[in-house]
């Protein structure tokens, strides 16, 4: 008679703590898969490098009077080239 209360108090023990363990990591997976995806939605807009003609994600880009780019690398080369430009018309 004791060994049926005790079988039972353990098989309900085990029951909740199997559906809390369950809760928690279904929450957890839930939480993941929201973090993932928002983080694709805001990051999915793509420009492009304004030296390469690379297209990069808009948060891995660097910006630059106005212009995008994909490294500063290509940033550096860019403003090297044109620091010289004048705003007025060269062909002037
Ligand atoms: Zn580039």
């Amino acid at each position: 008679m004791n060994l049926l209360i005790i079988r039972l108090i353990i098989f309900a023990v085990v029951f909740f703590a199997g559906l809390k363990i369950y809760r928690i990591y279904r929450e957890w997976k839930l939480e993941q898969q929201g973090d993932d995806n928002g983080t694709q939605h805001e990051g999915g807009k793509m420009v492009r490098c304004t030296w390469c003609k690379v297209h990069v994600p808009e948060q891995d880009a660097l910006r630059e009077r106005g212009e995008w780019f994909c490294s500063s690398d290509h940033r550096d080369k860019f403003l090297a080239e044109h620091s010289d430009d004048t705003p007025d018309d060269p062909k002037a």
